[in-house]
């Protein structure tokens, strides 16, 4: 008989959530594996292959020898190509000093909120927000303070409340742009007044995670590390996984102020160690090599996104915001809580996205995971067949309710 060890678990990991990302996709994974016929639009990752010319730069690494443990920060040459990435894409001026490379960005989030984060400090967290943020405040002792935003100020914060929310007590501000899970993506100019707010408030940092910065539809990616009053307060967290489609090689960085760079280092060393040297040769060349690639994929995911737009346009009760970055759709959809399927009453997000995997065999996740209880996302990192078949296959489920 199995040894009951539950009850031998930290209040650490009880504490812990489940990613609701990864637990739909479970779900949706548990109901293909009797022979349903599941579309899974649950999941954040590019459907698209990593380029040739980086795969083929992850064979020559393993022919060429690169089989030893990594320097824990990164490869010198691909620190190196990180400063350069930095300058050529956002004009910003880093040395290699300032960079740490790890095994994903989430990897970059933990190891800041762990070297950040005293028990009761304060993380500002741009509502809604990716699932992990949550998770990583939680686990690091901070107390995560949400700033909402909605949907009619196409999900972005204001100024007045960002004020507000500032206290002794804060630590850091965390956003994305492109947002997971909206899709909004912060202008210059509002970038420009969040800085001049953190400016006033010297023991402020800002986190700003832009790993979707390639997927950005309004032609321009901009970063908060422009601006010289704060750039010594900003970090930025970035990596491969989107832009290059390349999740599964677990390669993130981090640009930040010296001190906590090596901060992060440290922590890295006693957990990890340096990243995979495969995935750092192959992102060397992802970051130095052709970016067509990432612009077609880019171009790609700006038309399925109309395309699905146009789709829903026809559902009653969807309402959603034009996202301007990232693969996702972020509608509310509180049109439809109370209805019912037969006994089954859909009385929010979670009911909602039950139903539709059970009926329409479509995996989307409920926005609660997200602190956006009234919302749905739906990523459209899927091929135009499969986002219309399952568009029309939520359509008719929802038509059934009463
Ligand atoms: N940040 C955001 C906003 C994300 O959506 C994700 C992945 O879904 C990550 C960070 C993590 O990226 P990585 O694969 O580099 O760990």
């Amino acid at each position: 008989m199995e040894t009951d060890t539950i009850n031998l678990l930290s209040e650490r990991i009880n504490a812990l959530s489940e990613s609701e990302t990864i637990a739909m996709a479970k779900k949706a994974r548990e109901l293909a594996s009797t022979g349903v016929d599941v579309i899974n639009l649950s999941l954040g990752e590019p459907d698209f292959q990593t380029p040739a010319h980086i795969k083929e730069a992850a064979k020559r690494a393993i022919d060429d020898g690169y089989t030893f443990y990594t320097p824990v920060p990164g490869y010198p040459e691909l620190r190196q190509a990180i400063v350069d990435k930095l300058k050529r894409d956002n004009d910003l001026d880093y040395k290699t000093e300032n960079i740490v490379v790890s095994t994903g960005a989430k990897q970059c989030l933990a190891n800041l909120m762990l070297c950040l984060v005293n028990p009761g400090d304060e993380v500002i967290v741009f509502t809604p927000y990716w699932v992990t943020y949550r998770e990583i405040i939680k686990l690091s002792g901070g107390k995560a303070v949400f700033l909402e935003s909605s949907i009619e100020n196409d999900f972005k914060i204001s100024p007045e409340d960002l004020r507000a929310a500032i206290t002794p007590n804060t630590k850091a501000i965390l956003y994305s742009s492109p947002c997971n899970p909206t899709g909004s993506v912060y202008s210059k100019e509002e970038l420009q007044e969040i800085a001049g707010i953190v400016a006033q408030h010297e023991h402020i940092i800002v986190i700003a995670d832009e790993i979707y910065e390639y997927i950005n539809f309004t032609g321009k990616h901009e970063t908060i590390a422009q601006f010289e009053t704060i750039k010594d307060r900003v970090i930025i967290v970035n990596g491969v996984s989107k832009g290059f489609a390349m999740t599964g090689w677990r390669l993130g960085y981090m640009a930040a102020p010296r001190q906590i760079a090596c901060a992060c280092d440290k922590m890295q060393g006693q957990f990890t160690s340096g990243a995979c040297s495969i995935a750092q040769k192959a992102a060397v060349e992802a970051l130095t090599g052709d970016m067509l690639p990432t612009k077609d994929m880019a171009a790609a995911f700006l038309r399925r996104r109309d395309m699905v737009l146009a789709l829903v346009k026809d559902i009653p009760g969807i309402k959603s915001y034009v996202p301007q970055g990232a693969f996702y759709l972020f509608p509310d959809m509180s049109f439809y809580f109370g209805r019912r399927s037969g006994e089954y009453t859909i009385k929010n997000a979670n009911d909602l996205c039950m139903y539709l995997l059970n009926d329409a065999h479509v995996s989307l996740v409920p926005g609660n995971a997200f602190g956006a209880p009234d919302c749905v996302r739906f990523s459209f990192a899927a091929s135009d067949e499969k986002l219309k078949d399952a568009i029309e296959r939520i359509k008719n489920s929802l038509e059934k309710l009463e």
